[in-house]
């Protein structure tokens, strides 16, 4: 498989050069040539496999002759052997209707592990084949950082810059970043939001002079292989659900539209996904481009379910390319006057192609916490935030195909919030019970790229 970027000026790479590369040199987001589809048989041969087996079969396709089945094999092995459940991904039925499918039984609670524990075992890899060094810059909302930073401390020829907003994450989110001492990890506070922190790193890999100096790595959801492991959860779970001989429909909780891309994904593949929906909290230029063709973006506004704090969709960029006819050129010039006016319309013939697969829904706080408390009363449930925006939008759908609420977050993540709707202080894992006591590592810096790379500079080891 080859991978070509959004904006069609980049060079074509291979899988690994692709996983390397993060964001392609164009300012594009890297996409498979072309999208594998699985027979309706082959897909109902998965059934019954462990996640292991079924995280094979979707992920080969896509990894040409740069990872083989028996690499695959053992990379998962070794990751989802650090999960805490044995089905990795287990679906809970709430009703009738409405499963949770529990992303989050990974080292860091949140489902970004799923992906970064793959991730970083495979850069691991194909870092020591080749001899290279890599320094991965990321930003965070808080999930990705301590995903990724459990996922590569300690891991030789990674060295990990990450920058997450100052006092805009949780203090669960931040210890558990900030509390990891290996020498290879690098946590900045930058005075700015999340919107602030993305651009800077945006930023260092448009600078071609520093990217090329310290060889640049991307650990965000614009790292194709991050999406290509989500896919599999959505087969693992329709398959229990009975797929391909029924349709599923899916709510997920949205912020960089990496998670729910991954759905789309798998619907390319020929899952058979009756429907998507993108749950948004009041940051909601997804819900606005979906159902009136609005893409534009406001100032950030912090709320309860901090993931999902994001004007800007990275991986929208993707669906966009696809909904255009995969015109690299065409999209450049729009993505080019989006980032100058912070605007885009979604012409009527895209964004209607796109809603026969997903729709939207804006979840407010007050009506997070009443499906906080529905979950609570009527299923006994304790939802984190993020997921109880998931299962609200979930609720407003009055299809008939079964539902399923992706659970994006374990609530420990987010005892304040859970506490405020629910009255419950949500205790950690066992695993991670004197997280709060731990010691902590981390600079503040303000947000400005000249800033940002001197601290780097001072640090990295050029290539
Ligand atoms: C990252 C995150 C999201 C949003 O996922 P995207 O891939 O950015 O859409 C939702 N919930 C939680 C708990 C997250 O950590």
């Amino acid at each position: 498989m080859r991978y070509i970027s959004t904006r069609g000026r980049a060079p074509v790479l291979d899988f690994e050069a692709a996983t390397l590369a993060g964001l392609a040199s164009d300012g594009g987001l890297y996409v498979p040539e072309s999208w594998p589809r699985f027979t309706h048989a082959e897909i109902a041969a998965m059934a019954g496999l462990s996640y292991v087996e079924v995280a094979v079969r979707v992920c080969r396709p896509f990894t040409g002759d740069c990872l083989d089945e028996a690499a695959l094999r053992e990379i998962f092995t070794t990751a989802y052997g650090r999960f805490a459940h044995a089905a990795v991904a287990p679906l809970k039925q709430l009703d009738h209707r409405h499963l949770l499918l529990e992303l989050f039984h990974g080292p860091t609670l949140a489902f970004k592990d799923i992906a970064l524990q793959s991730l970083g075992l495979v850069f691991e890899r194909f870092l020591a084949r080749s001899g290279q060094h890599i320094t991965v810059i990321g930003a965070t909302s808080g999930d990705t950082g301590s995903a990724a930073i459990d996922a590569l401390a300690g891991r030789a020829g990674v060295e990990v810059y990450m920058l997450h907003p100052h006092n805009r994450v949780s203090p669960v989110q931040r210890a558990q970043m900030t509390s990891v001492l290996a020498p290879n990890i690098h946590n900045i506070a930058i005075t700015g939001n999340f919107d602030d922190a993305q651009a800077l790193v945006k930023a260092m890999f448009n600078d071609a002079a520093f990217s090329g100096r310290f060889n640049l790595g991307a650990v965000n959801s614009i790292n194709w292989a991050r999406l290509m492991f989500q896919v599999v959860y959505y087969f693992t779970s329709a398959l229990a659900l009975g797929a391909p001989h029924r349709a599923i429909a899916y709510a997920v909780p949205t912020g960089n539209f990496g998670d729910v891309f991954a759905g789309y994904v798998a619907a390319q593949m020929g899952l058979p996904i009756e429907r998507l929906i993108v749950a948004t909290n009041e940051n909601d230029i997804l819900h606005r481009a979906l159902s009136v063709g609005d893409y534009s973006a406001g100032a950030v506004a912090p709320t309860d379910s901090p993931s999902m704090d994001i004007q800007v969709s990275s991986n929208f960029e993707r669906l966009l390319f696809d909904l255009a006819g995969r015109d690299g050129a065409a999209l450049s010039a729009r993505m080019a006057e989006f980032e100058a006016t912070k605007r885009m319309a979604i012409p009527d013939d895209q964004r209607e192609s796109a809603t026969k697969l997903f729709t939207s829904a804006r979840i407010d706080a007050a009506e997070m916490a009443d499906t906080m408390r529905w979950a609570q009363t009527h299923t006994g449930e304790i939802l984190d935030p993020h997921t109880a925006i998931g299962l609200a939008a979930a609720r407003r759908d009055t299809g008939t195909a079964p539902m399923v609420t992706l659970a994006t977050a374990h609530p420990a993540k987010f005892p304040a919030a859970v506490s405020a709707a629910c009255s419950i202080e949500p205790a950690l894992p066992a695993r991670l019970a004197d997280l709060m006591s731990r010691p902590e590592r981390f600079d503040v810096e303000p947000a400005q790229l000249q800033a940002i790379e001197a601290y780097i500079a001072a640090r990295a080891a050029p290539r």
